[in-house]
């Protein structure tokens, strides 16, 4: 399977992001210490800690930076697993990995907001907790599991009743409670990804644009990667390509199930319909395995997840079914317009666990965020940039695993969005 690309224009953010830093395709010969391939949060964040350190660092990116989930996702900075909570991840791994990865995570979306404050990155960033309300009464049991697991590893989180959780999401129909993850809010993605490649080349990095890689070998003791119009030789090699991992590095591809995520914008709503929704301007994602994602963007505009079961010619149900789901859960927006659409890539795990690999000695892959990559994505790049300037294992955060291929992978690929089907009939039960 070729990588997948598709029109940037009709994402919604690529419309109120700041116009992207000077990135200039790759031309000729050179010499690095580290070369990144991918320009979204791991690639960026990877060279951006690199060159604070003053590592000689260059980043090829295919299309243009944030191109990719980082350019396109909902913004929802989440320093949670979607699927473990703190306690299962100590059991998984034994107490002292566990509890490192814990407490990597619970730091993620404070590395988010500081790189923000420091950087004066303008990405419409609100720090002001991440809200997940309970669909159903009985999902009230997971989310209490889930915030007493959070609170008891440190991380500040609060339990809300139903009438607390009405107001914060402004909704009805979320009548059965949540919870609040403090650390956690929401950027303008695409200006967050363009923010991290400004920030990485003031500190020196080189940013390169309309650069695929297309190949890398081993040449007289340096790893190569070549572009169509130059190459690079280096020490050390970061793949942070993510869910447009193509064909580069043996298996790498088929050890993660790219899912194909839709989005949605309306029009704007008005100021007195806006401040009753997420009155205090938070973003949320509900208890449903088929994620249903709401948040406003500085404009009042309501921006949603959409995942239709068959994707091809899905453009004019997803209009429909959109505008459906968004005046079921706020009845007071009356009629509405949906004025974009667009796709991206998500690098789903079985195990719903993010993957750092030491693919041979200097190669490194930071990968499988499954849906929650903003804020793990960006520590995944300081990991992997602290680990190259020498730091040990035990200090950053996610242990290396080797890498495992998914059997039938071309076929689990297609398959996976039946299972949107399987958790749409759970969620309307369980
Ligand atoms: C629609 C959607 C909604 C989402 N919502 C959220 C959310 O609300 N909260 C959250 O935390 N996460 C969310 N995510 C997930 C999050 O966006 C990702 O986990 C994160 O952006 C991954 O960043 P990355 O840098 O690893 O990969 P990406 O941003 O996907 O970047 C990979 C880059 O590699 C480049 N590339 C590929 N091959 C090559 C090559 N050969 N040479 C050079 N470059 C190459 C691609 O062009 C791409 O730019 C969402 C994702 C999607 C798609």
């Amino acid at each position: 399977m070729a990588a997948p690309t598709e029109s940037f224009s009709r994402n919604f953010w690529s419309h109120t992001a700041e116009a992207p830093p000077d990135t200039p395709p790759l031309l000729g010969a050179h010499r690095s210490d580290v070369t990144v391939i991918g320009g979204g949060y791991t690639g960026l964040s990877t060279a951006l800690h690199l060159a604070k350190n003053g590592v000689n660092v260059r980043v090829l990116e295919a299309k243009q930076v944030g191109f990719g989930a980082s350019g396109r996702n909902n913004g929802q900075v989440i320093p949670a697993y979607s699927r473990h909570n703190p306690d299962d991840i100590e059991r998984i791994f034994g107490k002292d990995a566990g509890r490192n990865l814990n407490a990597w995570v619970a730091s993620s979306a404070d590395l988010v907001f500081d790189l923000i404050r420091q950087y004066d990155i303008h990405c419409e960033a609100a720090q002001n907790g991440w809200l997940q309300p309970a669909h159903r009464p009985s999902r009230m049991k997971g989310v209490k599991k889930k915030q007493a697991s959070w609170e008891a590893t440190g991380q500040p989180t609060r339990l809300l009743t139903g009438e607390e959780t009405i107001q914060l999401t402004g909704s009805p129909i979320y009548c059965h409670g949540g919870w609040v993850l403090e650390r956690g809010g929401h950027i303008q993605p695409l200006g967050y990804a363009r923010g991290l490649a400004r920030a990485a080349i003031v500190e020196g990095a080189k940013v390169h644009g309309a650069s695929p890689a297309i190949s890398v070998n081993r040449v007289e003791g340096y790893w190569r990667v070549e572009t169509s119009a130059g190459y690079i030789d280096s020490d050390n090699l970061v793949f942070a390509t993510n869910g447009y991992t193509e064909a580069l590095w043996p298996k790498l591809r088929q050890t993660i199930v790219p899912f194909r995520t839709f989005h949605a914008a309306t029009s704007p709503i008005t100021d007195n319909i806006a401040r009753s929704i997420l009155p205090e301007n938070h973003g949320f994602s509900d208890t449903r395995q088929a994620l249903w994602a709401f948040r406003k963007d500085f404009g009042n505009r309501l921006i949603t997840t959409a995942a239709p079961i068959v994707p091809l010619g899905a453009e004019g149900k997803i209009n429909a079914s959109t505008k459906a789901r968004l005046l079921k859960v706020f009845p007071q927006i009356g009629d509405i317009e949906i004025e974009h659409i667009w796709q991206g890539w998500i690098a789903m795990t079985p195990e719903r666990l993010p993957r750092l690999h030491e693919l041979a000695r200097g190669v490194f892959a930071g990968m499988g965020y499954s849906g929650r990559g903003i804020a793990m994505a960006t520590a995944m790049g300081k990991s992997i940039a602290d680990r190259i300037s020498g730091a040990s294992l035990d200090t950053i955060g996610p242990l290396p695993v080797p890498i495992k291929v998914l059997p039938m992978h071309d076929v689990i690929s297609p398959l996976s969005r039946a299972m949107i089907g399987v958790y749409r009939w759970k969620d309307n039960r369980d």
